[in-house]
């Protein structure tokens, strides 16, 4: 939690008609306006916000006109059918699509009210405070421990009782701590399918990010990984942010208090998951969640 976090009131935009994807707000939006006159409901925390974001592969557009709001200590839920950009969109908000050859973000996405893609920021920081777990559970070949120190170690901290305490910290966090504690030397690859996941979770949880982006993470997970992952989802948020994209209808139900939908590169619309899924405004929303296509 910092300070310098915007707050701003949910505009009636939001609220009646959801974040378009053509907004004739400027670029760089004030990151602090007064809500001193407004009822504290009426007030939201604002963690990220993306503006008019577009993303090319080369010649490929594969978003564009991408205006959103990522509210603090909320899950945004990320919907659409395969290939509509949910992915290249989550990625964007943690500048991991730099990593992508020939890739071109134009547009502006803002971290408590600055521009993560200032020429001067540094995108290794950005992905510090905005850490990501991916739809397949990647340890490391190297033990459970070691899986969840090494981004500490990346970030220079090298002093084992700080290092036992983190790892300790981040395993709880990611509720694996009780099913691994003994057995913190034996390889994360020898975890079953769910604790892969989660140890996953533990090692971008151990370095403290404020927002953690999570494509698919139960896509791989039978039933019972599943829910330990949704639960994990839904405490977490006390203490960060989620943006979480799914293909799974009912998971982004139970588990986000906002949703996004996203069709053929645009976000149609976005809202409460509750009025997404039982009044959505667009008509390609509504023929999405009651399954005429995708
Ligand atoms: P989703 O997450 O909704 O399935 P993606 O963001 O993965 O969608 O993909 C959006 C579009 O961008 C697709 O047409 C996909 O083929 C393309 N795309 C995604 N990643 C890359 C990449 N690294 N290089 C080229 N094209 C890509």
């Amino acid at each position: 939690m910092t300070d310098s976090r915007s707050r701003l009131p949910a505009s009636s935009r939001e609220r009646h008609g959801g974040d378009t994807q053509r907004s004739s707000e400027p670029a760089k939006v004030a990151p602090v306006v007064a809500a001193a006159t407004l009822s504290p409901e009426l007030s939201v925390e604002l963690k990220m916000r993306a503006r008019d974001l577009a993303v090319r592969y080369g010649d490929k557009t594969a978003i564009k006109d991408v205006t959103i709001d990522v509210h603090a200590n909320q899950v945004l839920a990320l919907i659409g059918p395969s290939g509509c950009g949910k992915s290249t969109f989550l990625r964007s908000l943690n500048r991991m699509n730099d990593t992508v050859p020939d890739v071109s973000v134009t547009g502006h996405v803002e971290l408590d009210g600055e521009a993560i893609y200032g020429p001067e920021v540094d995108p290794v920081l950005v992905r510090r405070r905005v850490g990501m777990v991916f739809q397949r559970s990647n340890p490391f070949p190297k033990s459970i421990f070691e899986n969840v120190a090494y981004g500490l170690r990346i970030a220079g901290i090298s002093e084992q009782r700080v290092l036992v305490e983190r790892v300790e910290r981040a395993l709880r966090h990611a509720a694996l701590w009780e099913e691994v504690k003994d057995r913190l030397d034996e390889s994360g690859l020898a975890l079953s399918g769910g604790q892969q996941q989660r140890l996953c979770i533990a090692r971008a949880l151990a370095v403290e990010p404020e927002v953690l982006l999570m494509d698919e993470p139960a896509s791989a997970l039978d039933p019972i990984a599943t829910a330990k992952v949704e639960d994990l989802v839904a405490e977490l948020r006390d203490e960060l942010t989620i943006v979480i994209v799914t293909h799974n209808m009912q998971q982004a139900a139970r588990v986000s208090q906002r949703t996004g939908f996203f069709y053929m590169g645009r976000l149609v619309e976005v809202g409460d998951t509750t009025q997404i899924f039982t009044r959505p405004r667009e008509r390609e929303t509504e023929d999405y969640i009651t399954g005429r296509f995708g």
